[in-house]
C-alpha cells in the first residue's frame, strides 16, 4: 500500500515536471517571438530566411541585405504571433483577417518596382507595416495606406519604434494621396478587380506599379509602367493577396 502511494506521488512529481517543462518551453517560444529579451533578435531566422530568398532566385544585393536587417518578427501583432512562424517562407496572419505577405512575394515586389534612395513611394495596404518598413530601410521615402484603423495605428507605432519615418494614412487606398502625388513608384499589396485609375494617374511619368489584379482566388501580379503619357502593362506571377475593399462612398455632395 505505502509503495503504491509512493510510485503514485512520483509519478505524479513527473508528470507535472514534462508539463511544466511544456508550458514553461511554450512561454519561452512566445517570448522569443515577441523578442521581449534584448538578446533574442532573431537574427539566425533572418539569415536563413535571406538564404531561402537567394535559392529562389532573388539577387538584388541591396534588397537582400534590408531583408536581413528588417526585424519581421516586430511587426506581427502581439495578438497574432503565438499562431506565427514570423521568419517561414510563407504569408503568416495579421489579425482582422488579413495577412502579411510571404518574405519571397515582399522581395520580388520591391526587385520589380526597384526602389531607389529617395524616390517617392506609395504602398496601398499597410496591414503590419513590413513591406512599408523594407522600403522605407531601402532609403525610399515612404507614404502608405491602410482602411483598418487599428492595423494602421499598429503599423504607426512599430515602424516609429524600429526608427522609419513612414507617413501612413487611414483611408481608401482606391482614391491614393493626391497631396503627395505624383509618385515615383506605387506597390499595391492587396488585389483590387480593375486598376484603380486615380493610382495611375498619380503616377509619375516614368514610373512604375506593381499590384495584384483579380478576383479573390485568380490574380495575376501586373506590372504597369507609364511612360511619355502611356501606359504599358505586363503580365507577372500567378498570386493569392486578400480583396482590396472598396472603401466607404464619398458623402453627397452639398447643394
Ligand atoms: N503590405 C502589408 C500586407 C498587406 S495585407 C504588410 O507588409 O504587412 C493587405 C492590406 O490591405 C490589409 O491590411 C487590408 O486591410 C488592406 N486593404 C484592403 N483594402 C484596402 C483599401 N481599399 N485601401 C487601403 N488598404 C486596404
Amino acid at each position: 500500500m505505502n509503495r503504491f502511494r509512493v510510485f503514485a506521488v512520483v509519478g505524479l512529481l513527473v508528470t507535472l515536471s514534462f508539463w511544466l517543462g511544456g508550458v514553461g518551453g511554450w512561454f519561452g517560444r512566445v517570448a522569443a517571438r515577441s523578442g521581449t529579451g534584448e538578446d533574442n533578435d532573431m537574427s539566425d531566422q533572418r539569415a536563413e530566411m535571406v538564404r531561402t530568398l537567394r535559392a529562389y532566385g532573388v539577387r538584388d544585393e541591396k534588397i537582400l541585405a534590408t531583408m536581413g536587417r528588417v526585424r519581421r518578427h516586430r511587426f506581427i501583432p502581439e495578438s497574432a504571433l503565438w499562431a506565427a512562424d514570423p521568419y517561414g517562407d510563407h504569408p503568416c496572419p495579421i489579425g482582422h483577417q488579413q495577412t502579411i505577405s510571404q518574405p519571397y512575394i515582399v522581395a520580388y515586389m520591391t526587385e520589380r518596382i526597384a526602389p531607389r534612395a529617395g524616390e517617392k513611394i506609395l504602398e496601398i495596404g499597410t496591414g503590419s507595416g513590413y513591406q512599408a518598413a523594407v522600403l522605407a530601410d531601402l532609403g525610399a521615402d515612404v507614404y502608405s495606406i491602410e482602411i483598418i484603423p487599428e492595423l494602421a495605428d499598429h503599423a504607426r507605432g512599430v515602424l516609429a519604434s524600429e526608427g522609419y519615418d513612414v507617413k501612413v494614412l487611414t483611408g481608401d487606398g482606391y482614391k491614393g494621396w493626391p497631396e503627395h502625388a505624383p509618385f515615383d513608384a506605387v506597390i499595391v499589396t492587396c488585389a483590387p478587380e480593375d486598376m484603380p485609375k486615380a493610382l495611375v494617374d498619380q503616377l509619375k511619368d516614368g514610373g512604375r506599379m506593381i499590384l495584384p489584379l483579380g478576383e479573390r482566388y485568380s490574380q495575376r501580379l501586373v506590372i504597369l509602367r507609364k511612360e511619355a503619357g502611356q501606359v504599358k502593362i505586363e503580365e507577372d506571377l500567378p498570386v493569392r493577396f486578400v480583396p482590396m475593399v472598396p472603401g466607404p462612398a464619398d458623402p453627397p455632395a452639398s447643394p
